[in-house]
């Protein structure tokens, strides 16, 4: 089979870059193992603009949100799925110095972050002591729809091979790769963690992180927004389901769902639901998290057949589509990917490889 491009992984990143490159009539193959606990699969698909207790705004928030939500808009109109939802954060304090905290970044005139005006609105479904205010506009992808209608996608136009990629089966020649019976231009590595183990790339400055989620039917909460107490609480697509989560541990011994994030998960929705709930699934995945908190795109500075995208963290969801287009512009019409996501500015580090 010969094709321009070999893609690993149908995450988020690869569904991106694909969509993408189909959209420019090219030729290309996704290998995917579809693990079940990729990031990718077990996120809420959160689009949230500010980060941290003090609610600051996201790195280019301005740029990258308006952006991801047209492209996911635009992708479910042509799909015929819903892909993106407004769902602004109720933001529930945790305790009278956080809604000290959060009143001040609305005197501050802080983007994103307001007054809930009618602060008993919630009461029939939550005990909430402190009162609450609202993060506007805060969005949901719909990972759990958009990820499989791709996947059908792909595999009906036979651009999709199921299986696992084993990179001692890969050949790099000049301007040209060769894995199995695969030969393609470039190959692009949007297989999350993995590519911390790629000899191409294990010297980025990767950092992992585990992160963990409940899921729980609560059939009795209204869906128009998410809440957040400490922890997100998420609707999902299917009616009743939500999302709880997260928690970040950077040291792990093993990839799995730990008993002490359920039992603290679920004593803080026993403290905090006024409806009954029930936990049906408990799940764990590794982010493909950075040092420095910013995606790795681009070609490999010592081998212009290599390329990543990667290195999305915490905020896949809106990183993705943006930094996708931008490698898709590289590489095609030789545009500029965003300097402090270029890849090329670990040109030393990569020159070091044993490659
Ligand atoms: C608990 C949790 C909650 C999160 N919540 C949010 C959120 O609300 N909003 C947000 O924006 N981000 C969230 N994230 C982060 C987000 O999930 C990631 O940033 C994003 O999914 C990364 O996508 P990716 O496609 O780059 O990588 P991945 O999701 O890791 O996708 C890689 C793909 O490659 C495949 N693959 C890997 N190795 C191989 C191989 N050898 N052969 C074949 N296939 C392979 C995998 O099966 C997978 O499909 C969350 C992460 C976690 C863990």
């Amino acid at each position: 089979m010969q094709i321009e491009y070999l893609i690993i992984g149908q995450g988020i990143s690869g569904t991106w870059l694909s969509y993408y490159l189909q959209k420019e009539n090219k030729s290309f193959l996704v290998i995917d193992n579809n693990k079940a606990n990729s990031p990718s699969r077990i996120a809420a698909g959160i689009i949230n603009p500010v980060t941290g207790r003090r609610h600051v705004e996201v790195w280019m928030a301005n740029d990258i949100i308006p952006f991801a939500h047209n492209e996911y808009s635009q992708l479910g109109k042509e799909l015929g799925i819903t892909t993106i939802s407004q769902k602004n954060i109720i933001d529930f304090f945790p305790s009278p110095q956080m809604r000290i905290s959060f009143f001040q970044r609305i005197e501050e005139k802080a983007n994103y972050v307001s007054d809930y005006k009618v602060q008993d609105h919630f009461s029939n479904h939550f005990n909430y002591d402190f009162g609450c205010g609202e993060i506007n506009p805060v969005y949901t992808v719909h990972l759990d729809l958009l990820l499989p209608v791709w996947r059908k996608k792909l595999k009906e136009k036979n651009q999709l091979l199921e299986e696992e990629f084993e990179i001692n089966h890969l050949k790099i020649s000049d301007n040209k790769i060769q894995y199995k019976k695969i030969t393609a231009d470039k190959i692009i590595f949007c297989d999350g963690v993995g590519s911390a183990e790629n000899p191409y790339f294990n010297l980025l400055p990767f950092a992992p992180n585990k992160g963990e989620v409940l899921l729980v039917e609560i059939p009795d909460l209204p869906i128009t927004n998410i809440y957040k107490k400490g922890m997100m609480l998420a609707p999902l697509s299917t009616k009743g389901l939500w999302w709880i989560g997260s928690n970040y541990a950077w040291e792990f011994d093993n990839h799995d769902p730990t008993h002490l994030f359920k039992e603290k998960t679920e004593a803080l929705l026993k403290e905090w639901l006024k409806v009954p709930f029930k936990t049906v699934d408990h799940l764990a995945g590794i982010r493909p998290a950075t040092l420095e908190r910013r995606p790795f795109v681009g070609l490999h500075p010592l081998d212009p057949s290599v390329a990543i995208l990667n290195g999305m963290g915490t905020k896949g969801c809106s990183l993705a589509p943006l930094f996708a287009k931008q490698l898709i512009d590289n590489l095609l019409y030789h545009r500029n990917i965003h300097p402090e996501a270029d890849v090329t500015r670990f040109q030393k580090i990569l020159s070091r490889s044993i490659l």
